[in-house]
């Protein structure tokens, strides 16, 4: 039987090119990369809406690099794509290799997208991952070279499409008649390439002793502060960013509560000075239901417990510490 490896992010165009594999006989098999950026979740429920196997692999370490040294540079934000892309089709080629299988597949639609989908963006990845001839693009094969598998027969090219450019009407047309609905939209998932999220990502490369995953996980959650190069506040915004900001709290945290006045969890993190001590608590005051007034703070970590006087931090003098 002939086995194509696809890298599935769930949304429309990857499930459409497993889907066109499928209807030729192929035996497809997803794969989902995994890291505190984005996840699985779409590709799974593509899985079990077009019904093929799906495998589920973290490359946080390998990934981290890429995002912090970029050979081929950012996209607008924060994401590396082409080499991210690139990583992604190596890691899914090595386990073709090991497995026997014939072929990676993605549903890159050429021109899609103005950066990452040009026929020069999708031969470089293809270069770069060391696939190239391997990589079928089932969406946009017959504006492509042929590749080995439709050469030796195994995928019938005659089968596959010349969807390009960057109306999706082809691919919904395409989705009404394979009956799939409810699909997430196109470049969703990926938190690098959200701007907000990359301002704190850009932050905690640039200044940040936090290290490690958590770190990472943070910076999904909370408002943030950075005091210094070494020191930064995050504030819980509502009671679930708490309870998480509870469970990712390091050894060397701080963690800091309003007493008697429902308000916020506030994490300071790094190696803080007493007036770092006491401005977090500032931070944890101002976001507390008590109007305005100096407040007790509790704080526990780095070896201390206790409680400090805290009066909320002014709009001015929080507006330059806001990552
Ligand atoms: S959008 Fe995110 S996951 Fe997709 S290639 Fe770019 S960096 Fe990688």
């Amino acid at each position: 039987m002939v086995t194509g490896i696809g890298l599935m992010s769930g949304g429309l165009d990857s499930m459409l090119a497993a889907r066109l594999l499928m209807d030729q006989g192929i035996d497809v098999v997803g794969i989902s990369f995994t890291t505190p950026f984005f996840g699985s979740a779409n590709a799974e429920k593509a899985a079990g809406k077009i019904g093929f196997r799906l495998l589920i692999r973290d490359i946080t370490g390998i990934h981290l690099e890429v995002v912090k040294n970029p050979a081929s540079g950012y996209g607008a934000n924060m994401n590396p794509c082409i080499d991210c892309h690139t990583l992604m089709l190596t890691e899914a080629g090595k386990i073709m290799e090991r497995e026997g299988w014939d072929f990676i597949f993605t549903g890159e639609v050429l021109n899609q997208r103005p950066m990452s989908q040009t026929r020069a963006a999708l031969n470089r990845v293809a270069n770069l991952s060391g696939y190239r001839g391997l990589i079928l693009r089932p969406l946009s094969a017959l504006r492509l070279a042929e590749t080995i598998p439709e050469q030796g027969g195994k995928v019938d090219r005659q089968r596959l499409l010349d969807i390009q450019g960057r109306s999706r009407k082809p691919q919904m047309g395409l989705a009404e008649k394979y009956g799939i609905r409810d699909y997430p939209s196109p470049a969703g998932g990926c938190l690098l390439t959200d701007q907000s999220f990359s301002a704190r990502l850009r932050d905690l490369f640039e200044n940040g002793p936090e290290e490690g995953i958590p770190a990472l996980e943070m910076l999904r959650i909370g408002r943030h502060f950075r005091l210094h190069p070494a020191v930064k506040v995050i504030v819980g915004r509502n009671h679930d960013e708490n309870c998480r900001l509870m469970e990712l709290k390091g050894e060397k945290d701080v963690i800091f509560r309003t007493v008697e006045i429902p308000g916020p969890v506030a994490l300071l993190a790094g190696e803080p000075s007493e007036a770092d001590v006491q401005l977090a608590a500032s931070l944890c005051a101002r976001y507390c239901k008590a109007a305005g007034e100096p407040v007790r703070v509790s704080l526990e970590g780095r070896g201390r417990s206790g409680e400090v006087e805290a009066a909320p931090i002014s709009e001015e003098e929080i507006a330059p510490l806001r990552v």
